[in-house]
């Protein structure tokens, strides 16, 4: 299934943050066409920038390599629930479709907490769908949370 592949990609970008130190969350953008356009992990401590989050950088990449402010039709994938800044930004970004993996209780924005998406500011909500690979993120999060303890 495609999105599976994708979602191992985005995986793969959350090992990749572990091994940097960073928290291992991971993101994936595929344009309308499928291809993917953008991947990217957290490099909030190596850039020493508070919203360096996986889906911020992967859609800043996407922008750039689309040339445009927006990504209509295109998906994003990432491992974790996003917080509510990401929220805000895949929503500005006019994101078609996001496919998350683990929820985030303590700081996930889209299934709980502020639920960005359902805000009546929020001018485009994209189409969500939750729990991909789940465990596998969540088992990747809980032992780099363990270890750095
Ligand atoms: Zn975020």
């Amino acid at each position: 299934m495609v999105f599976t592949s994708f979602m191992e990609q985005a995986l793969s970008e959350a090992r990749a943050a572990a091994k940097r130190d960073e928290v291992p969350v991971g993101a994936v953008v595929a344009d309308a066409q499928g291809r993917v356009i953008a991947a990217a992990g957290n490099r909030t401590r190596e850039l020493n920038d508070p919203t360096a989050h996986a889906e911020v950088l992967a859609i800043r990449a996407a922008c750039a390599a689309l040339g445009s402010e927006r990504l209509t039709g295109c998906d994003l994938y990432v491992t974790l629930e996003p917080c509510p800044m990401c929220a805000a930004a895949i929503s500005t970004a006019r994101i078609a479709r996001l496919y998350y993996g683990a929820d985030d209780p303590k700081s996930g924005g889209v299934g709980q907490g502020p639920r960005i998406f359902s805000h009546p500011q929020c001018h485009h909500a994209p189409e969500v769908y939750d729990g991909i690979a789940a465990e596998e993120s969540e088992v990747m999060l809980r032992a780099f949370f363990l270890h750095r303890r």
